[in-house]
């Protein structure tokens, strides 16, 4: 996999491309992190940004798809979404956050300006004269993360009582929905039984 770092000594005055594959061993490490999400990657990702400099601010602009490879909710079959990810990030020279191994410094008063101060939300911090971008990759494939998906919106599902998947046929089981104020009755006559 081609690295997803850039010098920004090397980028042009007049701006530049940047491209790059997402493995899908890339996008699974978002996702497959911990905790771990519902999705697995569906493929690689292709990365096509517009890099320009602002004097020592880099400005970072891309828009591609992300292939999530899901359950259906319903019958548990395989669903690929494809989900758009339009990113812009701003970075900054600047103290890395969280570095991993590194002391924690003073992280609430870092969370606390972060979040209250709109001009910085889409600044990175970067030090030295390299970025690197897997860290805001990881972060923007998270949340891209669609919600449960189904096959289809007909999809029938998996019968409760022997699991067979209804979209080929009914099984024949007795489904009979039992109304929930019933139902409580029952609950209610079991447990005088069991005094
Ligand atoms: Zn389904
Ligand atoms: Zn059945």
């Amino acid at each position: 996999m081609e690295p997803l770092t850039f010098n920004v000594d090397e980028i042009e005055d007049s701006g530049d491309l940047f491209e790059a594959d997402l493995s899908r061993a890339f996008i699974d490490g978002a996702l497959r992190g911990d905790p771990p999400t519902e999705f697995y990657a569906g493929g690689a990702a292709h990365l096509r940004a517009k890099v320009t400099k602002l004097g020592r601010k880099v400005l970072f602009q891309t828009r591609f798809t992300v292939p999530f490879e899901g359950q259906c909710k319903r019958c548990l079959k395989k669903v690929r979404v494809d989900e758009p990810i339009d990113l812009t990030l701003t970075f900054v020279p600047g103290e890395v956050r969280g570095e991993p191994g590194g002391p924690a410094k003073n992280p609430g008063a870092a969370e606390t300006a972060a979040s209250f101060d709109p001009e910085t939300v889409d600044e990175e911090p970067y030090s030295g004269k390299v970025i690197d971008l897997s860290g805001p990759l990881r972060e923007q494939i998270l949340l891209a993360i669609p919600p449960s998906p189904v096959c289809d919106e007909a999809c029938k599902g998996l019968c409760p009582l022997c699991g067979k998947d209804l979209n080929q046929g009914d099984c024949g089981c007795e489904r009979t929905a039992i109304d929930p104020r019933w139902a409580a009755l029952k609950d209610m006559k079991v447990q005088k039984k069991e005094k």
